[in-house]
């Protein structure tokens, strides 16, 4: 394949295991004028495996928007480009969304070369339902915004995903269990595409505790995705902006107060958001 002159091309790279990469990947790279990378020292590895001499530059999330004019520049000057992240699909929890907001503003085509990304990889492999998921990224890293953060998911009735750190991974699966529910279905996904590579589909509660009682299971990296909320028949069960509201309530108060509060805030039955309330704490 020939590349074209003026063009942003969006290369995803592997995510551990360098077999992911992709032939159109290869030529894109080794063809391109220059390689925008999050991390240059980073990519050099994987460059150097592949023989791909390109000149690189460093763009990333601290420098994106001071250099994104020079580089939109150069674009329409002729130069073709690459932006690659450190793993994976760039802008997936990665820098790029900036220049590429930018560039097409600019009129400069963008064109994306697929590849690897944690989030699918692991979303394939889960058995939980893909056919509508909710990407959340990473969750907040103090613990009350993230438990507000779970609180404000807890009737999202699509799967959920996350990606998560090795040192807040035991906390957030805490966290997970306790607002979302111990018995809640949920797949943790460790080192994907590597040799310690770990898919565990278990309840939250469970992988709570295995996470807990395994250092080993705390290492590496790892994509979170939990089963959504049961969906509630219309006219079946208590309003779902009520029970958001009741499990809310529910951290701070004990369960008859919470759902004495929520039902005079949202209008719903006192009793109906009782029973809700016991069913998630059990
Ligand atoms: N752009 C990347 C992508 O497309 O997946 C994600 C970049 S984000 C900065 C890095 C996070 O992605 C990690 O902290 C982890 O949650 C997840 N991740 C990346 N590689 C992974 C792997 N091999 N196994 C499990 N999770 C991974």
């Amino acid at each position: 394949m020939s590349i074209e002159a003026g063009i942003l091309y969006i290369v995803a790279t592997p995510i551990g295991n360098l077999g992911d990469i992709s032939a159109r990947a290869l030529a894109v790279l080794q063809q391109v004028d220059r390689i925008a990378a999050e991390d240059t020292r980073h990519s050099a590895a994987l460059l150097r495996h592949f023989a791909i001499t390109t000149p690189t530059f460093a763009l990333h999330e601290h420098n994106e928007r001071h250099k994104a004019q020079a580089v939109l520049q150069r674009l329409q000057q002729g130069e073709s480009l690459a932006l690659i992240s450190d793993a994976g699909t760039p802008l997936i929890s990665d820098p790029g969304y900036f220049l590429v907001r930018e560039a097409h503003r600019a009129g400069i085509k963008v064109v994306p070369v697929p590849g690897p990304s944690a989030l699918v990889t692991a979303l394939s492999a889960s058995g939980l339902a893909t056919d509508r998921f909710c990407f959340e990224g990473f969750l907040p890293a103090k613990s009350g915004a993230r438990q507000r953060a779970l609180q404000a998911l807890a009737q999202e009735p699509r799967t959920l995903a996350f990606y998560e750190t090795p040192h807040r991974i035991e906390e957030s699966l805490a966290d997970m269990a306790a607002i979302l529910g111990e018995g809640r279905p949920a797949t943790l996904a460790r080192e994907l595409t590597k040799s310690f590579e770990t898919i565990r589909h278990a309840t939250l509660g469970e992988l709570a505790a295995w996470v807990a009682a395994d250092a080993n299971q705390r290492r590496g990296e790892f994509v979170l995705l939990v089963e959504g909320a049961p969906k509630v028949a219309e006219g079946e069960g208590p309003d779902p902006e009520a029970c958001r509201i009741a499990a809310i309530l529910v951290q701070e108060l004990p369960l008859k107060q919470a759902a004495a509060l929520a039902a005079a805030i949202s209008g719903e039955k006192k009793n109906a958001l009782y029973q809700y309330l016991l069913e998630i704490s059990e």
